[in-house]
Parts: C-alpha cells; sequence; structure tokens
C-alpha cells in the first residue's frame, strides 16, 4: 500500500528524508520532519507506531492496570471489610482489541503521518547505497539523509525442541483473547516479570524460568528480591539459575526439561529472553556500516554515518519509548539543521546523554531506576555512598499497610556529593523516581536535597529518610 508518494517511473525518486520503520522513534521522527516542511517517506512493513502502542507498552499496562485493581480488592479484607473479586479477562481482551489497537489496524496513524505532508508506504526498506532506500521495486533517493528506527524482535534462544512449536512472543501474549490454564515464561526480565503477575493475578498458573541467579538482573539485586517474593506472593513458581534443557510439545501443551531434572508444564509457553536488533538485512554494508554488529553504533546526534542516523531500541541505548523519543527529537534538531530548516547560529543542537536514563518495571510493587546501580557505580570507580530506606518504616508505607512493600536506594558519587544512581521500588515507585531521576540528571547536590522539604506524608518523602545517610 502507498499513500501520497508518485515515484518517478524509472530513476529514483527525490525526496529529503526516507524513514525506515516507523515505530516510537522513525513515526516521530517522520512525522515532525513532514510537519516542518521537508519532503519525507516513511516506510513501515507492520503497523505504524510500532512494537509499544500494539504489543508492547500500551497493551501490557492496560493488563496491569486491572490486574493490579484484583490485587487492589483482595487487599480489602486487610483493610475494609470484605470483597469478593470474579476475574473476567474478556474486559482486558476487549479494551485492548477496541479502545486501545483498534483491532490491531494503523489508519489513525497513517493518517497522522499523511496529513503532516509525509509520504507513507507499506513495506521493507533496504539501504542499497548512500542516501539510496528500496522498498519492493522502487528507490527513493533522500538529499538530506535516511533515518533507521527498526526496532527489535523477540530473542529467541536455541533451546533444542523449542524451533517449530506454537510458542507465544509478547505479540501472542498482547492479543491473548482468553486465557489457558497454565503458562510458563521463558525469561524472568521485565516482560515476563509483568506477563507473569497478571496471568496469575487472573489465575493462570505460572512457572518462570530464569537462567541467571535473579529476576530482573540489571536491576539493584534489592529489587530482584522483591519483586521475586511479589511474584511467588501471587503463586508464580520462580525458578532462578534454571537453565531450560530442552522444549516437548504435544496436543496438551509444552513440557520444559530443566538442566536440575525439573519439568514444568503449562499450556502455553511465552519466550520473554530478550529482544535483538535484525541488521542484516538492512543493507548496512551499503553505506558502509557493519551489518554484522549487535546494535547500529551513533553519536550523540544520533549520527551512525554521513546522512544517516538511527534512533530507538536498534541503537543499544535501552529498548524503551522514552528513549526512542528521546533520540527523535535529536535527530530531528539535527537533520533540520543539516537540511537548512533551522537557524545555525541558533546553538550547538541537541546532544544525547544517557546518564539519567529512568526506567520502570511495572510490577506490583514497581521498580523505578535511574542512572547507575550501586555495581555499575563502584565498577565505573566512584567513590560509592549508598542510602536506603525501607518503605514501610515510612509513615506513609505505614499507614498504606498492605501492599507497601518496598525501598529507595540512593547511589551518590561521595566525592562530587551527587547521586549518579536511584532505584525507588513500592506502590508507586515509577512516579516516586521522577524527583530522583532529576536529582540524577541536573547533578542535585546531596546538600541540597537533604535541605528540601517532602510533602507529608507521601511515599516520596522517604527519598528524605535516604538522603540523611548520604551526609558526611
Ligand atoms: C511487552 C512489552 C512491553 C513494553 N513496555 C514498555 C514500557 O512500559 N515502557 C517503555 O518505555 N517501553 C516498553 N517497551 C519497549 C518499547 O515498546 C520499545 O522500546 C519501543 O517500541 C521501541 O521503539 P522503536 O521505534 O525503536 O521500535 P519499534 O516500536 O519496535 O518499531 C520498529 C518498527 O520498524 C518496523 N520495521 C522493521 N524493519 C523494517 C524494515 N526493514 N522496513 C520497514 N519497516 C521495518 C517494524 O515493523 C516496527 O513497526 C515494551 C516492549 C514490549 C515488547
Amino acid at each position: 500500500m502507498e499513500t501520497g508518494v508518485i515515484a518517478s517511473s524509472g530513476g529514483p525518486a527525490d525526496v529529503d528524508v526516507v524513514v525506515v520503520g516507523l515505530g516510537v522513534g522513525g513515526a516521530e521522527t517522520a512525522n515532525r520532519l513532514a510537519a516542518a516542511g521537508l519532503s519525507v517517506v516513511g516506510i513501515e512493513r507492520d503497523l505504524v507506531g510500532g512494537e509499544c502502542p500494539y504489543w508492547g507498552c500500551v497493551p501490557s499496562k492496560i493488563m496491569i492496570r486491572a490486574a493490579n485493581a484484583l490485587a487492589e480488592a483482595r487487599r480489602v479484607d486487610h483493610l475494609a471489610g470484605r470483597a469478593r473479586v470474579e476475574p473476567d479477562w474478556s474486559v482486558v481482551a476487549k479494551r485492548i482489541r477496541e479502545e486501545a489497537t483498534a483491532g490491531w489496524t494503523d489508519d489513525a496513524a497513517v493518517e497522522r503521518f499523511t496529513s503532516a505532508g509525509g509520504r507513507f508506504v507499506r513495506g521493507s526498506g533496504r539501504l542499497v547505497g548512500p542516501g539510496l532506500v528500496r522498498v519492493g521495486d522502487r528507490t527513493f533517493r533522500a538529499r538530506v539523509g535516511v533515518v533507521l528506527g527498526t526496532g527489535t524482535t523477540p530473542a529467541v534462544p536455541p533451546v533444542p525442541g523449542l524451533a517449530g512449536t506454537p510458542y507465544w512472543t509478547n505479540r501472542e501474549a498482547m492479543e491473548l483473547a482468553e486465557l489457558p490454564g497454565s503458562v510458563v515464561i521463558l525469561g524472568g526480565g521485565a516482560i515476563g516479570a509483568e506477563v507473569a503477575q497478571v496471568l496469575a493475578r487472573f489465575g493462570v498458573r505460572v512457572a518462570m524460568v530464569e537462567a541467571g541467579e535473579r529476576v530482573l538482573a540489571r536491576e539493584e539485586p534489592e529489587s530482584s528480591e522483591r519483586v521475586a517474593a511479589a511474584l511467588r506472593a501471587d503463586g508464580v513458581a520462580v525458578h532462578t539459575g534454571a537453565r531450560a534443557e530442552r522444549v516437548g510439545h504435544d496436543d496438551s501443551g509444552f513440557t520444559v526439561h530443566l538442566a536440575d531434572g525439573d519439568r514444568l508444564r503449562g499450556e502455553r509457553l511465552l519466550v520473554a529472553t530478550g529482544r535483538r536488533a535484525v541488521l542484516d538485512t538492512l543493507g548496512l554494508e551499503t553505506v558502509g556500516l557493519d551489518p554484522t554488529q549487535r546494535f547500529v553504533t551513533t553519536d550523540d546526534r544520533m549520527r551512525a554515518g554521513d546522512g544517516i542516523w538511527a534512533v530507538g531500541d536498534l541503537t543499544g541505548h535501552g529498548a524503551f519509548t522514552h528513549v526512542a523519543m528521546y533520540q527523535a527529537g535529536i535527530a530531528i534538531d539535527d537533520i533540520l539543521r543539516r537540511a537548512g530548516a533551522v537557524d545555525g547560529t541558533a546553538g550547538d543542537g541537541c546532544r544525547a546523554d544517557y546518564r539519567a536514563l529512568p526506567r520502570v518495571t511495572f510490577t506490583d510493587p514497581e521498580v523505578g531506576a535511574v542512572g547507575l546501580t550501586e555495581q555499575q557505580a563502584r565498577e565505573q570507580g566512584c567513590n560509592v555512598r549508598i542510602g536506603f530506606t525501607p518503605l514501610s518504616e515510612s509513615s506513609r508505607g505505614w499507614i498504606h499497610q498492605v501492599g507497601d512493600e518496598g525501598f529507595l536506594k540512593l547511589v551518590a558519587d561521595a566525592d562530587r556529593g551527587v547521586l549518579v544512581g536511584a532505584t525507588s521500588v513500592g506502590p508507586a515507585g515509577g512516579e516516586v523516581l521522577s524527583a530522583l531521576a532529576v536529582a540524577v540528571h541536573a547533578e542535585v547536590p546531596v546538600s541540597t536535597l537533604a535541605g528540601m522539604i517532602y510533602a507529608y506524608p507521601t511515599f516520596h518523602r522517604a527519598i528524605e529518610t535516604a538522603v540523611r545517610e548520604l551526609l558526611p
């Protein structure tokens, strides 16, 4: 399908910018460059908007909202009398299908792009030389440059017996119309943990297999412990340090054989063992880039080479929607300068800075984190000082009572007197994180954080307690 493109017959059609992959980062870049008056061709092989709105952040958070409502209702017995809960997945599935994804169609997103002046082509784009992109039998020549925003795809481990079985990835999990009785999840990262908790709270028997020693391995060990305990409390069988040696599949479902001899049965199997960028089909070699690398390397203006930019998951700076959007903003600024559409005297432009990269795992309790973990800070040679406080010891945590599990952990560089990282786990861990993200980003002195007023009785007031531990 093509909207708004009239390609000259024969040679390549000349445009200002070609964007390959209209996911979160690509669509933002394409829309804003088109709105700024550049002639932009946007190429998307699947749905405009990408993974986040259709199979990622949005449907998963709708599921989590519902599952958390069930969990809160179950807490009524501890706080306010009696509540009887009858989970009904069809409400969640309907909301995702009708309200969030329009039945997994992207007419509205395509319309947004074309009404901004963009030209849309449905298909797989591939570089065929500097500034040249082929899609189907058509070639476009980009006068200003090409933007790559092709994202990532599920990384499926080479477990014997797995290939060829009808395992789920995030796509099937997010399109789920009816719940199975049981699911085995391979992978204890953010996606695995979030989906495990949702399914368990809706009454599905869930087993999780994590090869590493802990779930959420990239976060603080205390976060891993807290989330594993929460999953277990919800009935998830969490197997850490457990290697899946073989997968069997028959009419009744899946068997996962673990290296220690255990066998886990599930009607369904969800593979959530990470994501990988697919670079070997993008024609990177035709522009002098290495197609065998794990990610596309970019500089701090998101340039991957001369006249070529990359934004989003495929840059390897964190597979988050907010990273893709942030990078898109930087690439847009740089491209508009290159195109002469921005006053070149107006500063040097934006530069990417990932020191204060925030990330949230939306389990209950939520795990919000920003910047470096304690171990990363030590590895970078910081003179580390830690501030730690359990949430249950704060006034708000005590008032909250059931469901108040969590903590604040602050990682300070004692020599500079600033935070270089922080973790906020709790009922609103991702929201409490915002103050800590400002502190890490702006390098607010610890003494300033210690001298300000924190509203009583909020969860974020626990920051003050943790900060006090950082004072000399
Ligand atoms: C279950 C799940 C939950 C998530 N939850 C969160 C969350 O809560 N918060 C958060 O910040 N992030 C979350 N993420 C991550 C987030 O979805 C991604 O970081 C984000 O979508 C990345 O955007 P992107 O533009 O890099 O790539 P994508 O959104 O993946 O888009 C890439 C697009 O490129 C297209 N494409 C690929 N190759 C080609 C080609 N050759 N030609 C044309 N088109 C091509 C693809 O079809 C796709 O539409 C979640 C992800 C998953 C899977």
